[in-house]
């Protein structure tokens, strides 16, 4: 754990130090340049997850005054925030497997749309990925950054979409599915999501309240299911539409 954070804050200072040389080129190569400092330290090995976060450019999903391409969450009002760059990447290797085309995925809490958007890259029009997200402005806003995005096509095409709706009980209506990432920290698991997972299917999920543990649930094809711990994090919690509201 020490050595992946010595990795991230020396991603986080170089990406600092690269951004004179970054200014005057375009949004797309800074978000290519992004997702090779990911590479360069081996949080993304894939070159599907490449291709996909090279495709979906983060730019379009940072509201207007973060700085979308620094290893770091930022807000988006409503007391929550993107996750870092960092954490989408080892999210989306994470569940690699679990988003080969034609798969179902989840997203909960999708927030500003990003990871949904690459969820539909990996999936595909043939398959499925479903955003569930409980602050409707947030929902909104997320349509309009994905309909700019490589994504777009899979909104009209119906193989993604994002709706309204309380995220610790899942979309029972497009379940089960392969791929379930939570992008909120819940107390618990929540069964309902455990429930929603296809045998063979993974959750990747952080759990805690004031220590997090980012979780990795595995649906094995029996039914049965095993868990582990992958790495420390710090999410804004999963939790009622009023509680994240009223949090300050
Ligand atoms: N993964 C997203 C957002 C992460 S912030 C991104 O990177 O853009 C966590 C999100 O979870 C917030 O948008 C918050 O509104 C949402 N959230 C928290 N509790 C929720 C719940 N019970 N149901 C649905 N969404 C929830």
């Amino acid at each position: 754990m020490e050595v992946l954070r010595s990795i991230l804050s020396r991603f986080s200072s170089r990406t600092r130090t690269q951004s004179h040389r970054l200014w005057s080129s375009g949004a797309s190569d800074k978000n290519k340049a992004m997702v090779e400092q990911l590479q360069r330290y081996g949080i993304i090995r894939s070159s599907k997850v490449v291709e996909v976060m090279e495709a979906i450019d983060r730019g379009l999903f940072v509201p207007p005054g973060g700085s979308p391409y620094f290893d770091s969450p930022m807000p988006i009002g409503y007391n929550a925030t993107i996750s870092a760059p960092h954490m989408h990447a080892a999210c989306l290797e994470l569940l690699e497997k679990n988003l080969q085309p034609g798969m179902r995925a989840l997203d909960v809490g999708s927030g500003t749309g990003y990871l949904t958007a690459c969820f539909a890259l990996m999936v595909g029009s043939e398959g499925r990925a479903v955003g569930v997200e409980h602050i409707p402005e947030l929902v909104a806003s997320s349509i309009e950054n994905i309909k700019k995005s490589a994504a777009a096509p899979q909104l009209t095409d119906g193989s993604l979409s994002i709706h309204i709706a309380d995220g610790r009980e899942g979309w029972p209506e497009l379940a089960p599915y392969d791929a379930i990432h939570v992008g909120a920290a819940a107390p618990q698991i929540p069964e309902a999501l455990v429930e929603q997972l296809k045998p063979g299917g993974r959750m990747v999920i952080p759990v805690g309240t004031v220590f997090q543990e980012l979780k990795v649930v595995d649906k094995k094809l029996d039914g049965s299911v095993s868990i582990r711990d992958e790495t420390s994090v710090r999410y804004v919690p999963l939790t009622s539409k009023e509680a994240q509201l009223h949090a300050d």
